[in-house]
């Protein structure tokens, strides 16, 4: 499998490229960032390295592009063979969001999500990773947001996708801040624990879909080793150190987690959390029996939230159309 050049360090660049010396990598380096990949155009590099070095630079490469009003999602093939997909979101002003992978399929099997029906294929190495991130901004616009809620649970690649977070936020490489960089799991409290060990202002989300265990266990695996209890403790921890709001996603599933006991357990999983619940009515799914809730229903649970003061939010998804909405990534392509 060939290593992308994202990501590298200058002096692993120079071995991988055959460089003398170390500008000549970080000329490299420096038109990569700008998403400029192919080393004929790189036109502060020597005649004679532009003519030696024949390659693309990124080692995935676009095979399909479905566009909808809000959203781009990417299919990509990677140097395996295997594809893996990515979406540009867009707020509709000047805000654009990319949406990436940290694996190529799950291993966490949430029930009511595509990509865990794929089973864990493998974890993306830090380049693929960013990669995904060029290919995006290669559409035309400058991205300044990225959330880790593509194919995959991020806290399971933790170093690779700590590596590519660091490389985003490097000032000399993407520049990107912390806090506009949002980390989405489906509550695996090992990996929240190591998230506060490192003290870095990133975001967190947790799916966690419904605050009754019983229920969550059976859509999420998850449940069943780190139940709600140990959940929230990891997410008192976090938010001790970082002192920040948590975005509790909430899958909505008609008839399921949508009642007035439901908004009871929400309340008390809360008590002690500074949270914004995101309701997202679920995205229809091929073969899945779920039912996406009307619009009754999601004013009835929301009025049942006011009545208990919570804070929430309704995330109409975006790309839904094209499948790249949350939960929806699992490639068609062979
Ligand atoms: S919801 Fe997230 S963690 Fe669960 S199967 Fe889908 S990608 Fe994996």
């Amino acid at each position: 499998m060939r290593k992308s050049l994202y990501g590298m360090k200058l002096e692993e660049m120079m071995e991988e490229l055959g460089f003398e010396k170390k500008f000549q990598a970080r000329i490299v380096r420096d038109n990569l960032i700008k998403g400029v990949t192919d080393f004929s155009k790189m036109t502060s590099l020597s005649k004679k390295d532009r003519e030696r070095l024949t390659r693309d630079a990124m080692t995935t490469t676009v095979i399909e592009k479905q566009e909808s009003e809000s959203a781009v999602k990417l299919a990509l093939r990677l140097s395996d063979g295997l594809i893996v997909e990515c979406v540009r979101l867009s707020d509709g002003k000047d805000r654009y969001t990319a949406c990436l992978s940290s694996q190529v399929g799950c291993a966490m099997g949430c029930a009511f999500c595509k990509t865990g029906t794929m089973g864990l294929k493998r974890n993306l190495e830090e380049g693929e990773i960013i990669e995904q991130f060029v290919h995006l901004e290669k559409l035309g616009e400058k991205i300044s947001h990225i959330v880790f809620m593509g194919m995959g649970e991020p806290l399971n690649n933790f170093s690779s996708l700590m590596e590519a977070i660091q490389t985003f936020h490097d000032r000399e490489q993407f520049d990107i801040s912390y806090r506009k960089i949002t980390i989405s799991t489906s509550g695996y409290v090992p990996g929240i624990h190591k998230l506060c060990e490192l003290e870095l202002p990133l975001k967190l989300a947790v799916s966690l879909v419904t605050a009754d265990d019983e229920k969550r266990s059976r859509l999420m695996r998850i449940n069943r080793t780190y139940p709600l209890g140990e959940l929230k403790k990891a997410l008192i921890s976090f938010q001790r150190r970082e002192n920040k709001r948590i975005t509790l996603e909430y899958c909505m599933l008609s008839s399921y987690n949508t009642g007035e006991e439901d908004a009871e357990k929400l309340r008390k999983f809360l008590s002690g959390l500074d949270a914004l619940v995101n309701l997202i009515p679920w995205n229809p799914i091929e073969g899945m029996d779920f039912k996406t809730p009307t619009d009754e229903e999601i004013r009835a649970f929301t009025n049942e939230l006011r009545k208990r003061n919570i804070n929430y939010s309704i995330r109409r998804s975006k790309g839904r159309d094209i499948s790249g909405a949350c939960g929806q990534l699992a490639s068609n392509i062979e």
